[in-house]
C-alpha cells in the first residue's frame, strides 16, 4: 500500500470532495485541494503529486483542456478525469490526450481507491522505466566523454604534429606538436579560424590544395631554418580531414649526406670504369680470341656496362637532386612526348606491345627542362615496357585541367604489391614481384620523382598486381606572369 503519497484534488464541487478525501485517506494518502484554476498551478508549483484527479469542470474552466495544458508541462503526472456522468465521448476524448483514466459515478470508495493506485502504478512504472533509460544513457555517455578524454590527452601528448581541420579547412584542433611547429604559442587564437589565416606557409597551402582534390596524401613542408616536416593529409567523412606532422629534419641530412657520399663515389668510380671498358674492347684487335674469350670478353663488358649505367644515374640524381638545372625554358609537351614514344617504337613492337596515345588537341606549354622531362618520360615509358609481357597494352594519356597538366602512363603489366607502392620512388627500391631477370637499378623512378619534384608537380601510382599500373604526373602548366619579377 503506497504511504503518504500525494493526491491532488482539482475540485469546486463540495458534494464529491467528502467521498474523495475518505476514500484517499482509508488508503493513506496525503490529501491536497485545489478548488480553482490559480490554486491548482500554486500547488502543482509547490508539490510533487503523485496524481491529480481533476473534475470535469473547474472554477468555470474546462476540466479536459486545462489537463491538456498541464501534460505538456508536466508530461509524467498522472491525471485522472472525475465526470459528473458517464460520456464515452469524453471518456475517449480524455485517453487521447494522455490522462491516465476516467472516474463517473456512481461512485464507490473501492472504486476510487482502485482507479488511483493504479493511475500511480502506472505512474510509477513509466518513471522507473524513464530513470533507467536516462541512468543508461547517461552512463554510456560518460564513456565516451571519458574516451574523448583519453583521446585528448593522448593527442595533446604525442610527439607528432595532429590538425583537425572542418570541410571548409577552419582549424577544429591544433596539437601543442603541431603548435610548436608552426610558431602557435597562445591557445585562444586557434580555435575556428581558416588553417592557412593561421599559418600562411606555402607548403601547407598546396598540401590543402591537393589534398582536397584527393590527389596528394603525403607532401613536406620545409622552413627557412632548415626544418622539414612530412605531412600526412588524410580526408575524414563527415569532418573534414586531419594533418598529422612528423619532423624529419634529421632523415632529410642523413639523406643529403649518403647523396654526396654517393655522388663523390660515382664519380670516382667513372674513369676507371671507361678504362676498363677501353681495355676489353681493345683485346679484340691484339689479336684472334677464342670462342670462350669472346664470351668472357661479352660478360665482362655487358657488367662494366651496367655498371657504367649504375653510376651515370647516380650522377644524374646527384645532379637533379642538388637543383642544378635550375634554367628553365618554356617547352611544348607534345613534342617531348612524340620524340619520347618515337625513339621508343622498336623496343615496343619487338615486344609486340600495343601503345596507345591520347592527347588533347592543344597542350598548353610547361616551364621546365625539356633533357629532364624526356628522362622523365623515357624512365615512365621504359618500366611500362619492361615490366608489361609481351603482347600487352600500354597507354600516355595528356589531360588538362584548371592551370595543369596531368599525365598518366599506364600499362597492363605485373603491377605492384600494395605494400610496395609507397617506396617505389626511393632510391634502389625494387618491388618485390619484379619478373625474373628484368634488369633494374631502382633509381629510374627516384630521377623521375626528383624531375617532378623539381618542376614543382606531383607524382603518384594507381596499380594492381597482375592487372597492371598507371603513373600519374601532374605538372604546372607555364603562365607568363608566374616569370614577373615579385615586389
Ligand atoms: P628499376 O630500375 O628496378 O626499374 P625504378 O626506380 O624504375 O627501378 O622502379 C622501381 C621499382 O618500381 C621497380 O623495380 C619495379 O618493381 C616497380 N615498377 C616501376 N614501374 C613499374 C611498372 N610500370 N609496372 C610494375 N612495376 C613497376
Amino acid at each position: 500500500m503506497p504511504k503518504n503519497d500525494l493526491v491532488l484534488l482539482a475540485f469546486d464541487d463540495s458534494q464529491v470532495l467528502p467521498l474523495f478525501e475518505r476514500a484517499l485517506a482509508a488508503a493513506s494518502y496525503s490529501v491536497a485541494i485545489a478548488q480553482d484554476r490559480k490554486a491548482l498551478d500554486q500547488a502543482l508549483q509547490e508539490s510533487t503529486p503523485a496524481l491529480l484527479i481533476i473534475a470535469e469542470k473547474l472554477g468555470g474552466g474546462d476540466g479536459l483542456a486545462i489537463s491538456a495544458e498541464l501534460l505538456e508541462r508536466f508530461p509524467t503526472l498522472p491525471i485522472l478525469l472525475f465526470l459528473h456522468a458517464d460520456s464515452p465521448q469524453t471518456v475517449k476524448k480524455a485517453l487521447h490526450i494522455g490522462m491516465s483514466d476516467v472516474l463517473a459515478p456512481p461512485l464507490k470508495i473501492g472504486s476510487i481507491e482502485q482507479a488511483v493506485a493504479n493511475s500511480i502504478r502506472r505512474a510509477n512504472r513509466i518513471g522507473d522505466w524513464t530513470r533507467r533509460e536516462v541512468r543508461r544513457t547517461t552512463a554510456s555517455l560518460q564513456q565516451r566523454l571519458d574516451d574523448m578524454q583519453k583521446l585528448d590527452i593522448v593527442i595533446n601528448h604525442i610527439e607528432d604534429g595532429v590538425i583537425i581541420l572542418d570541410e571548409k579547412t577552419h582549424i577544429l584542433l591544433i596539437n601543442p606538436a603541431a603548435r610548436r611547429e608552426f610558431g602557435l604559442w597562445k591557445e585562444d587564437e586557434l580555435g575556428g579560424k581558416p588553417a592557412l589565416e593561421l599559418i600562411p606557409h606555402p607548403d601547407l597551402r598546396t598540401l590543402l590544395t591537393t589534398g582536397a582534390n584527393n590527389s596528394l596524401p603525403h607532401s613536406e613542408i620545409t622552413f627557412d631554418d632548415g626544418r622539414v616536416l612530412s605531412a600526412q593529409y588524410t580526408p575524414i567523412p563527415g569532418i573534414g580531414a586531419a594533418i598529422t606532422l612528423q619532423d624529419i629534419t634529421h632523415l632529410k641530412q642523413i639523406d643529403r649526406l649518403k647523396t654526396e657520399f654517393v655522388h663523390t663515389v660515382s664519380h670516382d668510380l667513372r674513369s676507371p670504369l671507361t678504362a676498363i671498358l677501353g681495355y676489353v674492347e681493345l683485346l679484340g684487335r691484339i689479336g684472334p680470341l677464342t670462342d670462350q674469350q669472346k664470351e668472357f670478353v661479352h660478360r665482362v663488358t655487358a657488367s662494366v656496362q651496367n655498371i657504367t649505367a649504375l653510376v651515370n644515374d647516380l650522377l644524374e640524381l646527384g645532379r637533379i637532386e642538388a637543383g642544378f638545372d635550375s634554367q628553365k625554358e618554356t617547352i611544348p609537351l607534345e613534342g617531348i612526348i612524340s620524340y619520347t614514344i618515337e625513339n621508343m617504337r622498336p623496343q615496343i613492337s619487338e615486344r609486340k606491345q600495343q601503345l596507345r596515345l591520347e592527347l588533347p588537341e592543344q597542350i598548353p606549354s610547361l616551364r621546365g627542362n625539356p633533357i629532364r622531362l624526356r628522362q622523365m618520360l623515357d624512365n615512365l615509358i621504359g618500366n611500362a615496357i619492361k615490366y608489361t609481357p609481351e603482347g600487352g597494352n600500354l597507354s600516355v594519356e595528356v589531360e588538362v585541367q584548371d592551370g595543369q597538366v596531368i599525365l598518366r602512363v599506364a600499362d597492363s603489366g605485373v603491377g605492384i604489391p600494395p605494400a610496395d607502392q609507397p617506396h617505389i620512388f626511393d632510391k634502389f627500391y625494387r618491388a618485390s614481384n619484379v619478373p625474373k631477370g628484368v634488369g633494374g637499378s631502382g633509381l629510374g623512378l627516384a630521377i623521375v620523382k626528383s624531375i617532378v619534384d623539381n618542376h614543382h608537380g606531383r607524382i603518384w601510382v594507381e596499380s594492381v598486381i597482375g592487372e597492371g599500373t598507371t603513373f600519374i604526373v601532374v605538372l604546372p602548366t607555364y603562365r607568363p606572369e608566374d616569370t614577373r619579377p615579385t615586389k
